[in-house]
């Protein structure tokens, strides 16, 4: 056995009896040691610890398998005398590992998503928040009309949480959207209504309709300019 602190949150640390056969991973985060379980990710790990680690995601929530689609919750991990960045939704917690989450060089590449995402959809809360808060007045680039990131966790819930795969990502490139089954805006039986896809939706592009059915992501590309170019 053998005793070490940890810390539970930003201002409070414990002191753990770890007895010999533990399995617990313990990890520093800016400068905290912390103790969490095996097979969680960095993200994981910090998400309930209010004052340890600054990790913003947006295509994160915990009732999905996580993807790494925004890569805003990009962290620079040391191990083994190396240095890298990584996504920390999908990078596991390992035991001595060094993570820091707020350096001027992970901001930077922070910094670098937001603007792209701000200027895709200017008009998203969320988003502005963000991009305000890692010093972005105006992208540099040409802005955009729309309100979903395309994070796929509508997606992942309909799949994983309510088994229904009603929704999926189609398309590539510019053209990539929500759709329902063979490209249609409107939700048919596959469909529920019960919501939790408009529920995860970190920017608030999905909303129910009357029918109590989700109301897709509107689409700012032409569908004949979309179509002419697809073929
Ligand atoms: S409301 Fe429909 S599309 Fe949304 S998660 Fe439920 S079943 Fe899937």
């Amino acid at each position: 056995m053998k005793s070490v602190t940890v810390w539970v949150d930003g201002n409070t640390s414990v002191e753990v009896i770890e007895p010999k056969d533990s399995r617990a991973v313990h990890l520093t985060v800016d400068g905290k040691l912390i103790r969490t379980t095996p097979g969680k990710s960095l993200l994981e790990a910090v998400w309930n610890r209010p004052g340890i680690g600054n990790i913003p995601a947006l295509c994160y929530h915990p009732i999905v398998q996580s993807y790494g689609a925004c890569r805003l919750c990009t962290v620079e991990v040391e191990e083994q005398g190396r240095t890298r960045f990584v996504a920390s939704c999908l990078y596991p917690a390992k035991e001595g590992l060094v993570v820091r989450t707020d350096t001027d060089r992970v901001r930077q590449l922070r910094k670098g998503v937001l603007e792209l995402l701000l200027a895709r959809c200017p008009e998203v809360k969320v988003i502005q928040d963000l991009a305000i808060e890692y010093g972005i007045e105006k992208p540099r680039f040409a802005l955009g009309v729309q309100d979903c990131i395309l994070c796929g966790l509508c997606v992942r819930t309909c799949r994983e949480n309510i088994g229904r795969s009603a929704i999926s990502l189609v398309n590539r490139g510019i053209f990539r959207e929500v759709a329902a089954p063979f490209y249609a805006y409107e939700l048919g039986d596959g469909c529920v209504g019960c919501g939790d896809c408009v529920y995860v939706c970190p920017t608030g592009a999905l909303k129910l309709g009357p029918d109590g059915k989700p109301v897709l992501p509107k689409v700012h590309i032409p569908r004949p300019a979309a179509e002419g170019l697809l073929r």
